[in-house]
């Protein structure tokens, strides 16, 4: 039994389906949570009751996914995703059932899930109902699919990958059957949007073992975004080495990857997985940053901040310190903390006072430049009367 209670909300929730004479339990990622005795980060229900008659017992719903039978219960300012049970058919792109259909009972609604651990019910008062092993497989920490893995995979190519994510985020063994069928099955994962497979590697970058993505390379699962698989299995494990936070993690895979020759540059391998233009932008300046020489004191820094920006200067200096050891990131806080002028925006003048000297245009942005470089070498001059006369001065020679 779970050694975690869910809050009273979420069972309220159960308990109001219960009394208008439905079926409804916990399901998926909680119960499993539950029962490792991790507290769950979101609540998800499962109930035979239709998506219209939820929307009509409770007083504050979302219909979030309706199409697939799920909405969103709001109780207590707080939100339970109520799904209908329902069974899955077709699956033609290897992607997304081609019909759903509701059914009227539990284990139909678990077989259609991707892993037994994750296809574990439990009611508001009562045991779980876990028809295909899955408390036995988390106890012996295994992955193992609901049903034939290699038609589950054919079915959605995307469970491939999520098998490889909750074994690096739990630390569970692949299943030796699942395994042998994501390596038959991996030519499918070509066909998956970019962005589902873009949320996968997240996760995985972010769980505790982040260099297991070379596993997902070995498999051929990247193979549509790599120029050629790992050449070294092992070459990921740096990629633990730096902080978890995901910018961090896929900088420093761009990193890796390009050193083993597997991709051409981070731009165009994020670009092909539909990352947001910042964390592109933020990855590429890091990979430069990572390609000049290493900074050698406070103004190599404040030109580096100047040229890139503060955020693909501190990946940089945690991807250095990740890769080559040392303390870029401290010499770099330090910088920051300092308070010292790097950029245009803190110079002590504007465009506008150069404007009043009678500058324009080039020679206006060249004097900018001018004063930001001597202000990087000389901080204390910041000064506004200063770099005034000193704009003066090299005016008139
Ligand atoms: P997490 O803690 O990462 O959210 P989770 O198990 O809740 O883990 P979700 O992606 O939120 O994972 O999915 C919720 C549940 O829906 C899963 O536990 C699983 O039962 C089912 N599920 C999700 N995606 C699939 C899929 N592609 N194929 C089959 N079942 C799936
Ligand atoms: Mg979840």
């Amino acid at each position: 039994m779970p050694v975690i209670r869910p809050p009273k909300y979420v069972r309220s929730v159960l308990t109001a389906l219960q009394a208008r004479g439905h079926l409804a339990y916990l399901v998926g990622g909680c119960v499993r949570d539950m029962l490792m005795g991790v507290h769950p980060h979101d609540w998800d229900v499962c109930t035979s009751a239709l998506p219209e008659q939820v929307c009509g017992i409770f007083p504050h719903t979302l219909p979030t996914g309706i199409r697939h039978g799920t909405v969103t219960v709001l109780v207590e300012k707080k939100q339970v995703e109520v799904t209908t049970f329902r069974s899955e058919t077709g699956y033609s792109d290897h992607r997304h059932p081609d019909a759903v259909s509701y059914v009227g009972d539990l284990t139909t609604d678990l077989s259609r899930r991707d892993f037994t651990i994750n296809a574990i019910a439990l009611p508001a008062d009562g045991l779980v109902v876990d028809p295909f092993g899955g408390v036995r497989d988390i106890e012996q920490k295994l992955i193992r699919c609901v049903g034939d893995p290699d038609r589950r995979f054919e079915e959605d190519a995307l469970r491939m990958f999520r098998a490889l994510r909750f074994s690096a985020k739990l630390g569970f063994r692949l299943e030796e059957e699942t395994a042998a069928a994501i390596a038959r099955q991996a030519p499918l994962a070509a066909g998956l949007s970019s962005e589902r497979v873009r949320d996968e590697l997240e996760k995985l970058l972010l769980s505790p073992q982040p260099e297991r993505i070379d596993e997902l390379i070995a498999a051929g699962l990247l193979d549509a975004y790599l120029l050629q698989r790992l050449p070294e299995y092992t070459s990921l494990y740096r990629l633990n080495a730096v902080q978890r936070k995901a910018l961090f993690r896929w900088a420093m895979l761009c990193e890796l990857l390009e050193e083993q020759g597997c991709i051409r540059a981070a731009e165009d391998f994020l670009l092909r997985l539909r990352l947001d233009s910042r964390t592109i932008r933020c990855c590429s300046d890091c990979a430069a940053i990572l390609r000049l020489p290493a900074p050698g004191g406070p103004k190599d820094w404040k030109r580096l901040l100047n040229r890139f920006g503060t955020e693909a200067a501190i990946c940089a200096a945690r991807c250095r310190d990740a890769l080559q050891g040392g303390s870029s990131y401290r010499a770099l806080r330090a910088v920051l903390n300092s308070g010292e002028c790097f950029s245009m925006k803190h110079l002590a003048v504007t465009g506008d006072d150069l404007l009043s000297l009678g500058l324009r245009g080039p020679a206006l942005g060249a004097m900018l430049q001018f004063l930001l470089d001597y202000v990087i070498e000389f901080p204390e001059n910041n000064r506004r009367e200063l770099l005034l006369s000193l704009a003066r001065d090299s005016e008139e020679n």
